[in-house]
This record gives structure tokens, sequence and C-alpha cells, in this order.
């Protein structure tokens, strides 16, 4: 590490970790962009060189997940959050309030979308809701093929607009396999409208499959600012009310991205991404890493003879957000954890608390995470545990 500064292991829940070589990237074009003269945070969003960066970010972004000819890929902006508005505004418009929209809730993400779209006036029926089981698993595929079945037969009172999940739960550390795909059980002919934010660019998708799939890039692209929406074409011709301009992806389609100023700077970071995961083999790559650093640190969990549990069931167990708690006599130790916080932001591992409305424990591992820092947390989560935990038998 450079003197000017000690690196930490970043295992925050977003904004995330990124990749150091990005950064020096950045850093060594920072008062120089490609023979510009200024940074890219001076150009024009209108300028040749600015072009050059947008178009070069949304081909690089197709490849990565070899999106087909019929999507846009658009830049949005007030992130993830803004598209909860958008989703309903886009494809039923406001004012209808009796066309059905699906929400497969799983955690609160997928609550928060389904909250704003009804209070926008959308007509919401929750598919499911794990919220009595504190969203520590997923909805039973067998229940969850009947209610998107019968919604597609019209049985539950007209077929819906959309069907909306969220891939991974950021705050639970849930997340869809494929195996369990919500995917299966929709009908062909409504469109799927997925939240991606945290586990983007972790695995191959078949985008095709999708009306609507976006995400936030502060989890697992780059900094925030910048949220992508990749579209199918046919649900921009859409005939809906007016819609705020920010929110219209029409609009943004027509305009590239650019009907006003758009978030250059963390374009061009997301492009640096994009680039980097390219070079290091793709998003089947990152899936490998994933899967080996997820599992490194499940089997530190799940051998612990139950000092650290994870409230997840197993088959809705996240790849890249891992709650966990210390647990002593059965119950969560809270000052256990406040002081394993404390060690490890001494031992340079920081950002490991769980989300405040979970509490715990939390360990985020976007595909910046080198397994270095894994193995240097599940080597401190060994020595913390040989300090304060029960003995073992
Ligand atoms: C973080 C997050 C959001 C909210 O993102 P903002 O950019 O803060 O609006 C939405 N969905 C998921 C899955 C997230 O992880």
């Amino acid at each position: 590490m450079p003197a000017a500064g000690r690196r930490v292991w970043n295992f925050s829940a977003g904004p995330g970790v990124m990749p150091e070589a990005v950064l020096r990237h950045a850093q060594a074009e920072m008062l120089d962009a490609a023979g510009s003269g200024m940074s890219v945070m001076e150009m024009s969003h209108r300028s040749p060189a600015f072009d050059a960066i947008h178009t070069a970010s949304i081909a690089d972004l197709r490849t990565l997940l070899a999106i087909p000819d019929n999507y846009h890929v658009l830049y949005m902006q007030g992130g993830a959050t803004a598209q909860f508005a958008a989703v309903y505004l886009n494809l039923v418009g406001q004012g209808d309030t009796t066309t059905p929209v699906d929400y497969v809730v799983t955690g609160v993400w997928s609550d928060k979308a389904a909250k704003e779209a009804q209070a926008l006036g959308a007509h919401v029926r929750r598919v499911t809701d794990t919220s009595a089981d504190r969203h520590t698993t997923l909805p039973d595929a067998a229940a969850l093929a009947l209610q998107l079945g019968a919604a597609g037969h019209g049985d539950r009172g007209g077929k819906p607009a959309y069907v909306y999940y969220c891939d991974n739960e950021t705050v639970h550390g849930v997340e869809v396999s494929p195996a369990t795909a919500v995917l299966d059980h929709v009908p062909k002919d409504v469109p799927v409208v997925c939240d991606m934010s945290s586990n983007f660019l972790t695995r191959p998708i078949d985008v095709a499959r999708y009306g609507v799939i976006y995400g936030g890039a502060q989890k697992n692209i780059g900094p925030a600012g910048v949220t992508i929406v990749i579209v199918r074409d046919d649900l921009l011709q859409r005939r809906v009310p007016a819609i705020p301009a920010m929110l219209d992806w029409s609009l943004a389609a027509k305009n590239n991205s650019l009907y006003n100023t758009p978030p250059t700077w963390a374009i061009y970071i997301s492009g640096l991404v994009f680039k980097h995961v390219l070079a290091a083999g793709g998003v089947t790559a990152m899936e490998a890493q994933c899967a080996a650093k997820a599992a490194r640190v499940y089997a530190a969990i799940d051998g612990s003879g139950g000092f650290y549990r994870g409230p997840v069931h197993h088959a809705a167990r996240s790849r890249v957000n891992i709650p966990c708690r210390i647990v002593v006599d059965g119950a969560p130790a809270e000052a256990l954890e406040t002081q394993f916080l404390a060690d490890a932001a001494d031992a340079g591992l920081v950002e490991l608390s769980g989300h405040r409305s979970v509490g715990g424990l939390r360990f985020s591992l976007y595909n910046a995470m080198p397994m270095a820092g894994v193995e240097a947390l599940i080597a401190f989560m060994a020595q913390f545990q040989q300090k304060h935990g029960p003995p073992r038998a």
C-alpha cells in the first residue's frame, strides 16, 4: 500500500468497495483524461470525449450481459428508489388504479417498491410476502407458481401489467436463485420487472426473459448517482399519461440518456468497471469468484459451532450480502457484536454492521472484494471466537 493512505477491507453494503485498479486508472486520468487536458468531471456531457466514454460503457455492458438488440440501456438518476415509482408510471400510468400489478415481496426493497407504486395509486397485489418469516426465506415455489399462474389466467381479478421482484434483498441477505426463479412461473406475456441493485454483474442472466432490469450503481458497479435501466423496446411504446421527465424511460431512450445533464463521473467510473470485469473474464468469472467467496464465509459461520449464526434459511442465502449474528446461550449477544465491530475496525475490516433495521453483522462480498479480504475476515472471525466464545466441546 502507498504511504499516502491505508486501504481497509470494506464490507459495506453500499456504496461498496471498488476495484483498486479502477481507482488507480481514474487517479491517473484525474487531471487529463484521454488527452483532453481536463478531468472527466469537467467535460461537457455533449462533448465528443464524453460521448466516447458513454458509448463505450453501454457497448461493454451489452457485451457483459449479452443484452439483446431489442433492449435499451439507460442511465437514470434518483437511485434505485426513483425506479420504484418509474416502474408503475412507465408501465401502467398514473391514474390507472384498476390494472393490477403483482409484487413478490421478499424484503424491505421489494416492500418499498410495492408501497411506492401503491402510494401513486397502483392496484398492487402482493403475490407473496415473507415478512412473517422476517424475510429469512423465499416464497414457496409451488405457492408462487399457483399465485402467478392464476393471475395469468385472470383468476385473481385480472392479468397483471407486470410482475415485480427483487433478485437480491440487500438488507436481509435473501437471493432468488435461478432454481427458484420467479421467472418460471410468470405467464409469457406478462413482463417481469427486476431490481438487481445488489447482485448486478455477479452471474450471467438471460435478459430476454425480463421486461425491465434495473440497478443502482453503488452496490456492485460504481459510484452512487447513476442507476442502470435495461428495458425492452416494446415497453417504451406504452401510452401512459405524462411522466415527470426524470422518470420517463421513453424520454431517456429518445435522448440517449442525455435529456438533461447525466451523472457523467458515475457513468465514466461505471464504464471503467465494465472494462475491468470484461478483462477479468466477464460475469461467468464473477459468478465463480462470488460462489467461492460466499462458500468460504458460510463455511466459517456454519463451522463455528453456533457462535456465528446466519439467520437466513439455506436455500434463500445470498451470495453477496451475508447477515450474521453472534449467539451465546441461544440469544444474540449484542455487546459481543459491538466488540466484534470495534476490534474488526482496528484490524482494518470495516462496515461489518448489519442494517439498522435488523441489527447484528452483515458481510457484503461484492465483485470488487478480493478473496484476500474474505480470508482476512475469516481469520479475524476465528480469532475473535477463540478470545470471546465459550470453550468449544
Ligand atoms: C440499495 C438498494 C436500493 C435503493 O437504492 P438507492 O440507490 O439508495 O435508491 C434498492 N434496491 C436494492 C436491492 C438495493 O440494494
